[in-house]
This record gives structure tokens, C-alpha cells and sequence, in this order.
């Protein structure tokens, strides 16, 4: 069975709360790889996206993803692994 050869982004949810305010990997990461989605949605009342878990961040375009690790450099509260499962069982 072969590896695959794109990253594994892990993003510690439990340190990045508020990626709607913070985006820093977003608008950091030259290949677009990461993307922010409502966690709730409340009929006829504003989220406010500094609320804890209201966002979630997620990486839909790791495939993508060079290891440049600028998103790793940026990110305030550490919460991003990004590893290349194929590199490593070379
Ligand atoms: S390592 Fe670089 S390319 Fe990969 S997600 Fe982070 S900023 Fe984007
Ligand atoms: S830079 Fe860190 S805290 Fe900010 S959105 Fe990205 S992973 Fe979350």
C-alpha cells in the first residue's frame, strides 16, 4: 500500500477558536489551502465571529500544500502539524 503524497494538516481545534477573527493562515498560505465554515448557525441572530467555536477552520486544498510552514510561522497560538506521511517512509 503506498503512502500518499500530500500533507496531513492537523489543526488543534482546542487552541484555534476563532479563525474567522484570526485568519492569519488564511490570508498567509500561498497555495490557499485553508478555509473557515459556520460551526452554528442561529435563525435571525448575527454570529459573532470572535465567539469561541462559532468558526471552525479546516484545509479542503492540502493537496496543495508545499510545507513552506508559513502558516505554522504565523499562527499565534500553535496550532497547526503539518506533516508528509510519503517523505517520512522514504
Ligand atoms: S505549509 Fe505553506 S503551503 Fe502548506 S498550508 Fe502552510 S502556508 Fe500553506
Ligand atoms: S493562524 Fe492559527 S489560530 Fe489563526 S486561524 Fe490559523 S490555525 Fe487558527
Amino acid at each position: 500500500m503506498s503512502v500518499p503524497n500530500y500533507a496531513v494538516i492537523e489543526i488543534d481545534a482546542t487552541k484555534c477558536t476563532t479563525p474567522f477573527d484570526c485568519k492569519k493562515c488564511l490570508a498567509g498560505c500561498p497555495q490557499s489551502v485553508f478555509a473557515v465554515a459556520a460551526m452554528k448557525v442561529e435563525k435571525g441572530r448575527e454570529t459573532n465571529p470572535k465567539d469561541p467555536g462559532v468558526y471552525t477552520l479546516y484545509a479542503p486544498h492540502r493537496d496543495k500544500c508545499t510545507g513552506c510552514d508559513i502558516c505554522i510561522e504565523v499562527c499565534p497560538v500553535d496550532a497547526l502539524t503539518i506533516t508528509f506521511p510519503a517523505q517520512a517512509a522514504a
